[in-house]
């Protein structure tokens, strides 16, 4: 058993308290790799941002789950060699699927988990939810619980329809589980598709696509429910139609991809909204950078010519989504 504490990472506790307090969000940002963890600890250290790192299941699967840990140790020590001296980071296993996978995170160094119940029977997530509230405030580990199902992919995550949260079981659910933040359906999704063409209308004045609104309405009915309680916000990548275009200008095969726009989740940091889950834009930003290189210099094979780039390229994502999107620059200094 190790405990994060022993690594220099924090929980979630007093930074969602601020982020409810000044109106911003924190960053939760995906890594399964090196030049994303680098990318993400520098736009952070820059910045002087709050960062949630998130590992999900498939990240543990792939990059190895005693390596990303060792990792996020190591993002520690690079944030304070990079002049940021108190660095808030968070080390957080997105969409835990069981007690038992929520357990061995905790118990290797994680400083904060999700339990994602919100697919079972409402009594059965809140037993579930509790059950893992109840190992991990042992080792002060904060909890993310789900209610309501968003669609898309990621990962084995999977759903064709959005279910909304209820606000009406949201203080239940709260009170029962004991859970320290909770994410919610309100019309985001996984993935990079979240929106087809077809359920896009054109907005007259820059002709570009715009998505069915969220649905702010249920937002505000939770808020009025648990004044002052952590909201999370899974699904919010943007989709930037620059990266797509770049992918497809250098050989990629992107259909039509529609993300939520920026000013929507401005809008969302500020109110209750203290956790925004971004994934898909890194992959986007990497994913072009890399196609770029391959297809302007394809006598290039050293891997730091084509992930050098990308990695850079997802700094400046990441810059970009702290300072002009969830408005977490310098709260953390
Ligand atoms: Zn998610």
């Amino acid at each position: 058993m190790i405990s994060y504490k022993e690594l220099g990472l924090v929980n979630t506790k007093e930074m969602f308290a601020k982020a409810i307090e000044g109106g911003y969000a924190i960053p939760a940002f995906n890594f399964n790799n090196m030049e994303q963890l680098q990318a993400i600890i520098s736009a952070a250290a820059e910045t002087k941002s709050p960062v949630i790192l998130q590992v999900s299941k498939g990240a543990r699967q792939y990059a190895n789950q005693t390596l990303l840990r060792y990792m996020a140790e190591g993002a520690v020590e690079y944030a304070k060699e990079l002049g940021w001296e108190n660095p808030q980071i968070v080390l957080h296993l997105d969409h835990g699927d069981s007690f038992e996978t929520c357990k061995s995170c905790i118990d290797m160094g994680f400083s904060s988990v999700m339990i994602d119940g919100s697919h079972l029977e409402y009594d059965e997530n809140v037993a579930l939810t509790k059950k893992v509230v109840e190992y991990a405030h042992q080792f002060d580990v904060t909890v993310e619980g789900e209610l309501g199902v968003l669609a898309g992919v990621e990962d084995e995550v999977s759903s064709d329809h959005h279910t909304y949260t209820k606000p009406e079981e949201v203080v239940d659910f709260v009170t029962k589980t004991g859970c320290d933040s909770l994410a919610i359906s309100i019309g985001t999704s996984h993935g990079a598709y979240k929106f087809t063409p077809e359920q896009c209308t054109t907005d007259p004045e820059t002709g570009l696509l715009v998505p069915p609104m969220l649905a702010f309405d249920v937002l505000e009915g939770v808020e009025k429910e648990l004044p002052g309680f952590p909201i999370v916000l899974h699904g919010s990548s943007s989709v930037p139609q620059d990266e797509v275009a770049t992918i497809n200008q250098y050989g990629g095969a992107l259909k039509a991809a529609i993300g939520i726009p920026e000013p929507w989740l401005r809008k969302a940091a500020e109110s209750a909204v203290c956790k925004i889950n971004i994934d898909s834009d890194s992959r986007l930003a990497m994913t072009a950078a890399i196609r770029e290189v391959f297809a302007t210099k394809p006598a290039e094979f050293d891997p730091r010519k084509y992930l050098g780039p990308a990695r850079d390229n997802m700094k400046k994502l990441y810059i970009h989504k702290i300072v002009n999107v969830l408005g977490s620059n310098g709260k953390a200094e």
